[in-house]
């Protein structure tokens, strides 16, 4: 089974897709999504080539931006016609673990319960596609958990962002003030949720995510075309534009240019004043902390934010719960009125409750301090990288054992377990139909693939692991100040900006033809890039299987 409209397409695997939610759409599955959310994808960034994307109403105003909701019916939609039949839905994984010895072909041992009935199950596999979202399991300060919540006397609720949707009833039933933790996308989607429907809340965060933002909708030749990837460095430089404007002077001018203007332009488009705190963000240039924030909207964020109806604190850090059971405490030492805490204070590994020790030891999941000599500097004629921010004081200690964000270094020759979605990339179209489906969303052309095509890959899992030691020094070098050894599944690889060129190198990998958009030497970088590139993928991969077997 596949999500192909033809059973044909389905690469011969008969699939079975587990999860614990009630329905498919993963971060935007129906109990995910609320009114007003709003993602950073357009129209048809989040589509798949098998099933074309209704425009959204709006469409001509907004730029065909998409609702939480928009995706959810999307998805649903692909579910109902292709997937059919093939979801265990409220099935926990609870456990996964490789059998060696007399297994009939089926090695994987998986553990499930029923989320409903709370009965366990053990299900049989010959391969595993690790679809958990990466980094998805949400993550809480220990000094802000709920437990301590608990133990300092605090009356209200304290919920993390990813069951603000679930529990948005609740919360509207509480009265009094809402504390809303984060300085990224999620929190701001939360504040504006609230304050639109009049409650009373405070946002407090220690620094911004980058924002892009248009003062009209961008045409498809700058929105979905190879623009801004070629003005971000990546770890090979493929082509002659990319040469000159990352490796000389005059090109390193206009990219740090530019990356100036689209942040100073932000700003102005979402009217953010000078003093701003959102002026203290990320660089959009060295970071994956990042949102596209489109068109200004009077009952948006910034404009809510403007008004006063979104109080905002910052910087400052939630340190703890005060006493009296209805406020919390900053590092500023500020008190502040809680009725109600919500933590949008990010994600953790998704992996680390699925696979007990010896099973992520054996398969290599676990991130390792690097063992090969580095290579001196190999990136050093890049001028746009010559000037980072300071780089975070962890980031050295440790290397993914992830090759290419897909398969554990070690695990290379068995071809019988892929990850996706644990790349982070600025998702768009060939990103997901390259390695998401509807369901999570993560598994499909690349993985399967994976497991039984001949592909370019190391001829060991030792060279396998060379690799991933000279892809964590690349992100070392490209994205400094992030701490990719927070955990295994952040480690793992990140294309952000770069997704073009990461997908094309898997395409290379599977003896496909990459830079699908064409175009001349002028005309390439303005080619719109979309996922019906990727419609005879299957066909294609049948050829290269009569040529090479
Ligand atoms: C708040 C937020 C905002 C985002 N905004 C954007 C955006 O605007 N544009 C964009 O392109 N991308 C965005 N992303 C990235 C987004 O996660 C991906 O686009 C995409 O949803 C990832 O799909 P996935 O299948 O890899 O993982 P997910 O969508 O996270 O799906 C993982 C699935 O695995 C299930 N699961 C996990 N553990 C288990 C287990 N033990 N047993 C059973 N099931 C399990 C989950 O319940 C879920 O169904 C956002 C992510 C978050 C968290």
């Amino acid at each position: 089974m596949c999500p192909s409209p033809s059973p044909s397409k389905c690469d011969g695997f008969d699939v079975q897709l587990i999860t614990r939610d009630a329905s498919v759409g993963g971060t935007w599955a129906a109990s995910r999504v609320y009114a007003g959310l709003h993602i950073n994808s357009v129209h048809d960034e989040y589509g798949f080539s098998a099933l074309p994307m209704p425009v959204p109403p709006d469409a001509g105003k907004t730029g065909g931006r998409l609702s939480g909701d928009d995706i959810r019916g999307y998805l649903e939609q692909f579910e109902e016609r292709f997937l059919k039949g093939r979801v265990l839905f409220r099935t926990e994984v609870v456990g996964v673990r490789r059998e060696e010895g007399d297994v009939e072909g089926l090695p994987w041992v998986v553990n499930v319960r029923d989320i409903g009935t709370d009965h366990g199950t053990t299900l049989r596999f010959a391969k595993i596609v690790l679809c958990t979202g990466g980094t998805s399991r949400p993550k809480i300060p220990e000094q802000r958990s709920p437990s301590s919540a608990v133990k300092a006397g605090f009356c209200g609720a304290v919920i993390h962002s990813v069951d603000f949707a679930s529990r948005r009833d609740e919360i509207l039933s509480t009265n009094g003030s809402v504390v809303v933790v984060g300085g990224g996308k999620s929190a701001q989607d939360i504040c504006t949720s609230l304050a639109n429907v009049g409650r009373d809340v405070t946002l407090v965060f220690e620094k911004a995510d980058a924002i892009s933002a248009v003062a009209s909708p961008l045409p498809d030749f700058m929105r979905k075309s190879r623009m801004l990837s070629v003005l971000t460095p990546y770890i090979h430089l493929r082509t002659r534009l990319e040469l000159f404007l990352h490796t000389t002077w005059l090109g390193n001018i206009l990219v740090h240019a530019m990356w100036d203007k689209v942040r100073a332009d932000s700003f102005k488009f979402m009217r953010i004043p000078p003093n701003s705190p959102f002026r203290n963000t990320y660089s959009a240039f060295w970071s994956t902390h990042s949102t596209d924030e489109g068109l200004f909207r009077e009952n948006g964020f910034h404009a809510l934010v403007n008004s006063g109806r979104i109080k905002v604190i910052a910087p400052a850090r939630m340190n703890g719960y005060g006493e009296g059971g209805h406020s919390v405490v900053l590092s500023t030492g500020e008190s502040v009125n809680a009725n109600v805490v919500i933590l949008a204070t990010g994600y953790t590994s998704s992996w680390d409750d699925l696979f007990d020790e010896n099973t992520a030891t054996d398969l290599g999941l676990y991130r390792h301090k690097p063992v090969h000599e580095p290579a001196q500097d190999e990136w050093r004629n890049y001028r746009t990288l010559a000037n980072p921010p300071p780089a975070h004081p962890e980031n050295s200690k440790w290397s993914s054992s992830i090759y290419k964000g897909i398969i554990p270094a070690k695990n290379l020759l068995r071809r019988d377990f892929a990850i996706n979605g644990a790349v982070v990339s600025h998702a768009v179209p060939f990103n997901l139909e390259f390695q998401q489906n509807p369901v999570g969303q993560s598994w499909r052309t690349g993985s399967l693939h994976l497991m039984q095509d001949k592909m370019k890959l190391p001829d060991s899992p030792e060279s396998a692991l060379k690799q991933t030691e000279r892809d964590s020094a690349w992100l070392r070098k490209r994205y400094p100040e992030h701490s990719f050894s927070d955990n295994e599944a952040v480690a793992s690889f990140s294309a952000f900006f770069s997704w073009p060129q990461y997908v094309d190198d898997l395409l290379g990998d599977m003896y496909l033809p990459s830079m699908r958009s064409g175009g001349n030497w002028l005309t390439w970088p303005f080619k719109v890039i979309s996922s019906d590139e990727l419609a005879t993928l299957h066909e294609e991969r049948e050829a290269n299987r009569r040529k090479h077997g």
